[in-house]
């Protein structure tokens, strides 16, 4: 039976692994807060009390980390994944982090014989829970080929974006559309509200018009109108704030590496970096809403 070891079990990576756990594969689990693996371990998962030993038996090793620091911590130094995991083993680094970060992962992984993909996600926790998000992967593709049979369980869609770290090029542009989009979302329906549209009336008009983009049909930042949006749930992430600021920097760090022209992304990087810095951070990233109503958390 193969063995897989997950590492990050977080908002995304608990339901993902819990997926491989229902189509009945043996997990080994680990994550620096105990509440989390707590969960894990009711779903039928074993605990592990450090990375060594969480990765030392496994064929298949995945990682769902906040942001590339995470990433570097776990995947380097003596008692990192790189340093104990056997040769050959498969890896799936599925956080979304810099592409800096992501080669130098890369890179170290090959000299060892280790086999990595970059395979950030897409979808949100509802898609996580599914078993429906989207993978987009960079790296060798008989390495995607070999995991695919696992990130079919955790995902309906998976895309291969060509050499290590262009998955994450992907997914840091995916996320650059996002931020922007919710943000003109708000502004929409806020200023619908102003001229006495009622809500419900502007989404069946938005939803089926020009505007239509998954912030509005599946993340709708109104409450009441799409029953999986954190906008229901008083905003509670789902993708916090803090996440979406640091996508939105990683795309404005790496436009300024390849003099890409960002005005939109910089905005909105600008727009995160205030909401958060006035209690916004846990926020799910469509309360940016309250912010724009001036509404203070
Ligand atoms: P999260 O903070 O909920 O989960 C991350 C988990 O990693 C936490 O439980 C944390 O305790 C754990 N962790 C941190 N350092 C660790 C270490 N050294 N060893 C073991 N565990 C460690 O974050 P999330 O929302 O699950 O997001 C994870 C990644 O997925 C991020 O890069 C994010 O950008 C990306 N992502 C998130 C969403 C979403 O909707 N939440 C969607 C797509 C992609």
């Amino acid at each position: 039976m193969t063995q897989i070891a997950f590492i990050g079990l977080g908002h995304m990576g608990y339901p993902m692994a819990k997926n491989l756990l229902n189509a009945g594969y043996h997990i080994t689990g680990y994550d620096i807060v105990p509440a989390a693996l707590e969960a894990f371990v009711k779903e039928g998962g074993v605990a592990s009390k450090n990375i060594a030993s969480t990765v030392q038996n496994a064929d298949i090793v995945i990682t769902m980390l906040p942001e590339g620091k995470h990433v570097k911590s776990a995947y380097e130094g003596s008692q990192g994944i790189l340093s104990h995991v056997r040769p050959n083993t498969l890896i799936a680094e599925c956080s979304t982090i810099d592409i800096e970060t992501s080669s130098l992962i890369h890179r170290e992984a090959e000299q060892k014989g280790i086999r990595l993909i970059d395979a950030p996600v897409s979808g949100g926790v509802a898609a996580a829970k599914a078993g429906s998000i989207s993978f987009m992967v960079g790296g060798q593709k008989e390495d995607l080929d070999a995991l695919r049979p696992y990130l079919e369980i955790m995902g309906k869609t998976i895309i291969y974006c060509g050499k290590a770290g262009l998955g994450q090029a992907a997914k840091i542009c995916n996320n650059l559309v996002l931020g922007i989009s919710m943000i003109g979302v708000c502004e929409a329906f806020n200023l619908a509200e102003k001229l006495g549209l009622d809500a419900r009336i502007f989404y069946d008009v938005a939803s089926q018009s020009s505007a239509q983009c998954w912030s509005i049909t599946q993340y709708c930042p109104v409450p009441g109108l799409v029953p999986s949006s954190p906008a229901n749930r008083e905003y509670e992430a789902g993708f916090t704030s803090a996440m979406m600021l640091k996508d939105l920097k990683l795309a404005v760090n790496a436009a300024q590496e390849t003099s890409s022209a960002l005005p939109l992304g910089a905005e909105a990087m600008a727009l995160y970096t205030l909401f958060c810095g006035n209690g916004g951070q846990s926020v799910d990233f469509s309360g940016i809403i309250r912010f724009l109503q001036g509404i203070k958390e």
